[in-house]
């Protein structure tokens, strides 16, 4: 309804503004001196893509974002700001990191030179298996898929019971009306059927749009070469497994080998020693905390935003996601407020969000341990 996202939007603005009028910034910022405050990214382009994943940052609004931190935050590299923290050591400036997960080629294109431009430095969470490689991961594919069936204006997913019902409701809302709730609601519907499922799904909806590619036209991501470049630059490399599957659906063997290989690859590549993970997805366990552990990860991060984190949670560090519109002001331009209100972290301090919001991967192994019981 137009009415809820206006109200919304308001109050967020309004919400913003009062940061910086009331001093409640200054506060929240010498918060971020203690905590490591970490953003994490995925793509940054010159325009935002139809549908929109909610995964892009255009280049203007990027732009704005490492100019307004670079004068209000102490930017370090992610790895730095960990062991200050895991030693318990206090700044007395604001601190905080930027990551970006997968390794897309754009972050080579389009996020280096602007990162480059304000000095920022920034760890990159590479997928290994797909450096240099065309291929869509699993929601890049399924974005093509929908695009494409709007675009021939098929207006209802027409493959009887091989597209589990839930899916295929949320498929024909995103045909009537093209909004990115809709493609998010696709996509958690999917998260949510577990991996087997998941895949075969997607296949039965290839078939339905007549598109069994799971290869892009263009190259997807950086190379090898582009990942050495920047890492000579002050960009650090880190592990983002080598598959990117949800590790917690994985057996221990698969588990070790996505995050031991991924890691020599990239120390072989770069020449440099690799000490952080990002899990995909942010799906962990105690499981998957202990090989990181064991392999020689230093620190892991999550795609959560809780505050909570004491000094033996080395391996399930928060990070607060920056989406397109975390910056824009109520006239649809960059707001320093804006962002301000999202680096802050007060979405969540408000409850704005819900930052304990379920995993809809974790509901998919619930159910399956629900049903082994
Ligand atoms: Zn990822």
């Amino acid at each position: 309804m137009t009415w809820t996202i206006s109200a919304k939007r308001l109050l967020r603005a309004t919400l913003a503004e009062s940061l910086t009028t009331t001093g409640l910034l200054s506060v929240l910022q010498s918060r971020a001196a203690r905590h490591p405050t970490i953003l994490y990214y995925h793509r940054v382009a010159n325009e935002l893509p139809a549908p929109d994943l909610g995964l892009t940052v255009t280049a203007d609004n990027f732009n704005a974002q490492m100019q307004w931190l670079a004068s209000h935050y102490d930017v370090r590299p992610l790895g730095n700001l960990l062991d200050d923290w895991a030693a318990g050591i206090v700044r007395t400036s604001p601190q905080v990191a930027v990551t970006f997960d997968d390794g897309y080629r754009d972050n080579y294109d389009v996020a280096f030179p602007i990162l480059a431009r304000h000095k920022i430095p920034a760890t990159i969470f590479l997928t290994t298996a797909y450096i240099g490689s065309s291929t869509l991961l699993w929601w890049d594919r399924v974005a093509k898929l929908l695009a494409r069936a709007r675009q021939e204006r098929l207006t209802s997913v027409t493959t009887g019971q091989r597209v589990p019902s839930k899916v295929r409701d949320a498929v024909d809302i995103f045909l009537q009306r093209g909004t990115k709730n809709a493609v998010q609601a696709t996509l958690d519907e999917l998260k949510r059927l577990g991996r087997d499922a998941r895949f075969q799904t997607i296949d039965a909806i290839a078939e339905w749009v007549g598109d069994s590619s799971t290869e892009a036209t263009d190259r997807v991501f950086m190379t090898w070469d582009e990942a050495r470049e920047m890492s000579r630059a002050g960009i650090d490399m880190g592990s983002h497994t080598q598959t990117h599957p949800i590790l917690t659906e994985l057996t221990e063997p698969d588990i070790d080998a996505e995050l031991r290989h991924s890691k020599q690859m990239i120390e072989q590549e770069t020449g440099q020693a690799v000490t952080l993970l990002s899990y995909p997805d942010g799906c962990f366990s105690d499981c998957v905390r202990r090989i990181a552990e064991e392999i020689g990860y230093s620190y892991a991060v999550q795609t959560r935003r809780d505050l909570a984190v004491g000094p033996n949670d080395r391996y399930a560090i928060p990070r607060i996601k920056i989406e397109e519109s975390h910056s824009l002001g109520l006239n649809g331009r960059f707001s320093g407020s804006a962002y301000a209100f999202e680096v802050s972290n007060l979405p969540n301090l408000l409850l704005l969000r819900d930052a304990r919001q379920a995993n809809p991967y974790r509901s998919a192994l619930a159910r399956r341990s629900d049903s082994t019981d």
